[in-house]
């Protein structure tokens, strides 16, 4: 059987002592030792989120948790905020207009940041404004948005700000709340190393009462109804019971590691795949300003086929990477920095790449980009 190394910005490879929990028999959730699991996993991942709000468990992938904040939040004909600067800043707008809301898009370069100043000046234009739907680490071109500084502006305001952290939680810092942020999903198969199948949405007292006064339509994402559930230390329906006992083993890892211990490492592991990128010859999508860690998205020359470097990296030699999403299809490629990835991982996914860019004809000195990441990381 042949390696298959994730570097993909989810899922992510899932460590042996995870599968091993993912393996075991089934319990019934309705039980007390199920409820011991729930409890140790909503106080687990509330480190994580750095939070004491409530937070709750929903079985769909990232984008359950993210149309759950929407149904919960906006009513029809609501107005809204979505900051576009990648596939999933987008997905925030399609949200609202599937639930009739009307959403004001603010449109970011790919590869740039949103400038919170711009989200001052549209709040202080109008008071209507009912949420600013932000994304922490826009896993389409590898760029971070300054929270801190977005819930400085929409704290001041009656919005509330929502958080896509989906990719980003436990890899870069986010204080939830500390920082004053409302609302914070995120999802099991990015950071927490776990299959696809969970989402978790921790909800502050201010964002709970508008979902008390919403009218959208909702039923398996109602919060009102995993509120209920959660103060019996259960859930409004049958939970991914598997997932939610691995989450404990991985919840586990971030609690003996340290969150602080964790940023350095995903930080360190960036720096090296940067300087590597930049050895081959290569340049970054992301502005410096704003690149994030949790992962490092790389433009290809002309003649390279985004496409095909991919493929072979993954099919000949056992090595995902991702490529380019949206006009960046085949233009780019994205290498991750979460989860159980250690230098050794983005070592080997260096020397395929160096491998592969040869084959296809890219010139540069075999071995720059290895050293170049080596030196990073044994300083
Ligand atoms: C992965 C991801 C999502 C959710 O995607 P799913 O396919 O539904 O899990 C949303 N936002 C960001 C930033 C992501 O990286």
């Amino acid at each position: 059987m042949k390696r298959n190394l994730l570097l993909t910005p989810g899922p992510t490879q899932i460590p042996p002592q995870l599968c091993a929990a993912l393996g075991r028999p089934i319990i019934h959730h309705r039980t007390p030792q199920f409820q011991e699991n729930l409890k140790e996993a909503v106080e687990g991942l509330q480190y994580v989120f750095q939070t004491k709000n409530d937070i709750y468990l929903i079985p769909a992938s990232g984008t359950g948790a993210m149309e759950a904040c929407v149904a919960n939040l906006l009513s029809a004909g609501d107005q809204a905020i979505t900051i576009e600067g990648g596939k999933f800043g987008e997905r925030w707008t399609e949200l609202c207009k599937a639930y009739g809301a009307k959403p004001e898009v603010v449109e970011v370069e790919w590869g740039s940041a949103v400038d919170p100043q711009v989200i001052k000046k549209l709040l202080d234009e109008n008071k209507n404004i009912k949420v600013v739907f932000a994304t922490l680490n826009e896993t389409s071109t590898g760029v971070v948005t300054d929270i801190k500084a977005l819930a400085d502006v929409v704290k001041k305001t009656d919005a509330l700000l929502v958080v896509d952290a989906i990719s980003g939680l436990g890899v870069v810092d986010l204080k939830m709340d500390e920082w004053g942020v409302d609302v914070v999903a995120s999802a099991s198969h990015k950071g927490f190393m776990l299959p696809p199948g969970l989402a978790f949405v921790a909800v502050n007292d201010r964002a709970y009462k508008r979902a008390e006064q919403t009218t959208s339509p909702r039923y398996y994402f109602d919060f009102r109804k995993a509120k209920k559930a959660w103060e019996k230390v259960d859930t409004a329906f049958t939970p991914a019971i598997g997932i939610v006992i691995a989450l404990c083993e991985s919840l586990k890892w971030f609690k003996e590691r340290g969150l602080e211990e964790n940023f350095k490492n995903y930080a360190r592991l960036a720096k090296g795949t940067q300087a590597a990128a930049k050895a081959l010859g290569l340049t970054l999508l992301a502005k410096e300003s704003c690149i994030s860690n949790a992962l490092t998205s790389i433009n290809l020359p002309e003649n390279i086929d985004g496409g095909k470097l991919v493929k072979i990296m993954r099919d000949t030699y056992g090595v995902s990477i991702a490529g380019g999403q949206g006009y960046l299809k085949g233009k780019i490629i994205r290498i991750a920095h979460m989860g159980v990835v250690d230098e050794y991982d983005i070592l080997t996914g260096i020397s395929c790449l160096e491998k592969v860019l040869k084959e296809l004809g890219h010139k540069f000195e075999l071995g720059a980009g290895l050293k170049a990441a080596q030196e990073v990381f044994n300083t």
